[in-house]
């Protein structure tokens, strides 16, 4: 299949390599020349904007790091919205409901489909197409790009009606974020009273309070003090922030993703955006008055 491809960072570089190998043949596109260069030395094509992308390919996918990118991207001047032979267009970016019916609506007077497609796994699931792959959009177009969609990981069909799966992928990542702290919380207690962390994070991962914070995060990014796990702590915050929103205006009791929220604003604060999201660990740590791993772990 001909598919553009928008936003070729930490999550779409390896999708967009996915697809290759799989035999799409690829239009890519993204503001910096360091993402696109590996593609087109690949045989990808490369586009000038998205409209000139939206030009050439039914398809377009997209993995963008904001909710103003992804309007941008696709609904404003030179967006995908002007591509004249753009029939779907398929965000794979973490936008929330409402975002993703704004485009959907905007996109829908032009005939062309919004088809949410959020994605959980990290970097690495990304790199081995084992992704959690969120779908919703009409199931003519969902049944046309499933295959495409498949090289990602195990697709889960949400619903129609476009956010369903922005829904879907909120809630799921309100608890990656919430268990991600709480470890933190968990595992600083545990080191201030004397506990070895590395001895914490096996017993908790044979025991009930097993995460993939504490069997992938903890292992690979914190007990070694590396802090590089792939997924910036903007881009968390961002997705508890929807996530809250979302429970507030349904009316949904949302204390702990208050708490976790707020968790995340001060990492943010601390650390910056651009701080990989294991970060909170250190923030924790600050609070606490210990450090976690290192040497001894
Ligand atoms: P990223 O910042 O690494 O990548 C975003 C890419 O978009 C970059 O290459 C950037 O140059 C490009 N970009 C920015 N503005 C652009 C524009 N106007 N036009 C074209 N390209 C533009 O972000 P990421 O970690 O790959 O995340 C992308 C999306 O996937 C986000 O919505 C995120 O919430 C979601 N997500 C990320 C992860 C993860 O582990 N990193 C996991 C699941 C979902």
């Amino acid at each position: 299949m001909d598919i553009g491809f928008i936003g070729l960072g930490n999550m779409g570089a390896p999708m967009a390599r996915r697809l290759i190998e799989a035999g799409h043949s690829l239009v890519v596109y993204d503001t910096r020349n360091d993402a696109v260069a590996p593609f087109v030395a690949i045989g990808a094509k490369l586009a000038s904007s998205p409209a000139d992308l939206a030009d050439r390919v039914e398809t377009v996918m997209a993995s963008l790091p904001s909710l103003q990118v992804s309007e941008k991207v696709a609904i404003g001047a030179g967006g995908v919205i002007e591509g004249k032979r753009v029939k779907r267009f398929i965000d794979l970016s973490t936008t929330g409901s409402r975002m993703a019916i704004k485009i959907a609506d905007a996109l829908a007077k032009k005939n062309i489909v919004q088809i949410d497609c959020p994605v959980s796994g990290g970097v690495g699931g990304a790199a081995k197409g084992t992704l959690a792959v969120m779908v919703s959009g009409p199931k003519a177009d969902v049944d046309h790009v499933k295959d495409a969609l498949a090289v990602f990981g195990k697709v889960f069909v949400i619903g129609e009606k476009p956010g369903m799966a922005q829904t879907m992928k909120l809630a799921n990542n309100f608890l990656s974020a919430s268990a991600m702290a709480a470890t933190a919380e968990a595992v600083a207690m545990g080191v201030k009273a004397g506990l070895d962390p590395a001895v914490m994070i096996d017993v908790i991962n044979a025991g009930s309070g097993r995460s993939r914070a504490s069997d992938q995060k903890f292992p690979q990014s914190i007990l070694p003090r590396t802090f590089d796990y792939g997924f910036a702590t903007a881009l968390m915050l961002k997705d508890v922030r929807l996530c809250f929103e979302e429970a507030k205006n349904l009316d949904v009791p949302h204390d702990m993703m208050k708490t976790t929220l707020d968790d995340w604003e001060a990492t943010n604060t601390e650390f910056g955006g651009d701080s990989d999201f294991t970060s909170i660990v250190k923030m924790i740590e600050n609070r606490a008055g210990v450090t976690i791993g290192g040497k001894k772990a």
